[in-house]
């Protein structure tokens, strides 16, 4: 990060202005919302800013700008068109340590202004630390269309409630739901539409019906495949929700950044062959957390029924009487198939898609090679990747034809994803060549071909826009 964002209350203190143009005067307008003591010092003064002056507003001092007219300032704003000058007067502040900014010129600068959205006194920061101001611009634009005109006034509404809730619900956790509760459901929507009086009742029956000691509760998430983005908007709320969240290795460290800033994060990783935390113990975890009262997120990668034990987690919640919600998500399956531009299933190439464990023999089951190796069946293997050759021969002697497409995808959904197409046959061999490594996944069937004429993502897309125009 190459700034540090904060807010500054500004009330009473003195900020000074350098130069009196149109820049400064629109510097100047926002400074006094803050009620900041404004000081503008220029040879020449803009109309509007010698107005401000006759109303008492703002101070002018009709000069050239001298170093005494940094005494007292907690903040300093330079924007006169000469751009030495300006540099001057930032290395003036720097040596005083008075934070500057020179508009327009982030090296002058000490502290650069955010691009807003002013719902006072909800106010919303957009800065691209000077990289892209447009894409700030345009962000700020979007954020503007999201959020609701009448959010401050709600925020201040919810700050009216505080002293009464404090007193009704003594629990800060309980209190914290409580306001959850109304900012999430339908108190919020009566009052942004305009109907206070419609928020207030549901604030006052929700406050009547509110359990003394909430029951804590389990949410086992799918985090998705790799790309954050996969995540549902179920998912992203129980990750702001929650008081705790277990996560898995696979889970893209991009999702946990969605998690609530002082959610605890406890990581539970299980590398292949299932070395770190066994599953009794995060069982354990689990219904400790929940009977500490806690809102406990189970963060696991792709979906959290497929291949990653989720449903031995939910029957040890039951059988502990702990309440549950599951959340799925996009399995590696369904992520990297669509990623690599391979349908799982297809009229003319196939009519089922089986998921199956590499591991599955370790583990105790023999998959049904028979079944796997049929012709128009999709047939995709997780934790396939270290027993490679093993899972090739089983479907060549169960009948699969030695020429029968394969895939695999590595890092699927990802900047690093890697796809390997190639024939049962020849699959092992180009794995090697290529060092592909976990996690990957082997699709095989003959949609898995389907990938040179439809792949989209990443590599293989760029390498055939490339091909086209050249
Ligand atoms: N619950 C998960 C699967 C856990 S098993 C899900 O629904 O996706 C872990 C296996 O999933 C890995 O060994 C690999 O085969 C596969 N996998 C998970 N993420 C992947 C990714 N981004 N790319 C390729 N394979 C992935």
């Amino acid at each position: 990060m190459d700034y540090f964002p904060l807010f500054f209350d500004l009330q009473g203190q003195r900020v000074l202005v350098v130069g009196a143009g149109a820049v400064a005067l629109r510097k100047v307008q926002l400074l006094a919302r803050a009620h900041a003591a404004i000081v503008v010092v220029a040879p020449v003064i803009a109309p509007e800013l010698v107005q401000l002056a006759s109303t008492g507003a703002i101070e002018v001092r009709v000069r050239e700008f001298a170093a005494e007219d940094l005494d007292g300032a907690r903040l300093v704003i330079v924007a006169t068109s000469r751009r030495a000058l300006n540099r001057w007067i930032a290395c003036l502040c720097e040596a005083r340590g008075i934070p500057v900014n020179v508009v327009d010129d982030r090296k002058a600068s000490r502290v650069i202004v955010p691009a807003i959205i002013d719902r006072d006194p909800v106010i919303v920061a957009v800065s691209s630390a000077g990289t892209s101001p447009v894409l700030a611009r345009r962000l700020r634009e979007r954020l503007e269309a999201l959020i609701p005109g009448r959010i401050g006034l709600w925020a201040s509404w919810l700050a009216g409630m505080r002293a009464t809730v404090r007193r009704r619900i003594p629990s800060p956790a309980a209190r914290r739901r409580y306001f959850e509760m109304l900012v999430d459901g339908p108190a919020e929507r009566r009052f942004v539409d305009g109907d206070e009086r419609g928020a207030r009742r549901i604030a006052q029956r929700l406050m009547g019906s509110l359990s003394p000691a909430p029951a804590g509760q389990v949410t086992l998430v799918g985090a998705g495949p790799g790309d954050p983005e996969l995540l549902t908007l179920k998912a992203l709320r129980a990750l702001q929700d929650a008081d705790v969240i277990l996560y898995d290795r696979l889970v893209p460290a991009a999702v946990l950044d969605y998690a609530r800033r002082d959610a605890e994060r406890i990581g539970v990783g299980k590398a292949a062959g299932g070395s770190g935390v066994s599953q009794d113990a995060i069982n354990d975890l689990l219904i400790e957390h929940a009977r500490r009262g806690r809102r406990v997120v189970r963060l696991k990668g792709g979906d959290p029924l497929i291949f990653g034990r989720g449903g031995e987690e939910l029957q040890a919640l039951v059988r502990a009487g702990i309440a549950f919600s599951v959340v799925p998500g996009v399995s590696a399956a369904n992520g990297c198939a669509a990623y690599a531009g391979i349908p799982l299933t297809h009229r003319d190439h196939a009519h089922s898609v089986v998921f199956v464990t590499g591991h599955g023999e370790e583990a105790g089951g023999q998959p049904d090679w028979a079944l796997l190796a049929q012709p128009k069946t999709t047939a995709v293997f997780y934790m396939g990747l270290a027993r490679l050759g093993h899972i090739v021969a089983r479907l060549i002697e169960n009948g699969a034809p030695a020429e029968r497409p394969a895939a695999l995808i590595a890092q699927g959904t990802t900047a690093q994803q890697q796809v390997v197409l190639a024939t049962l046959t020849t699959i092992h061999a180009e794995a090697t060549v290529r060092r592909i490594e976990s996690p990957a996944l082997l699709v095989v069937g003959e949609v898995a071909a389907l990938h040179s004429a439809l792949a989209w993502f990443g590599e293989s897309a760029a390498a055939d826009a490339e091909t086209q125009s050249a």
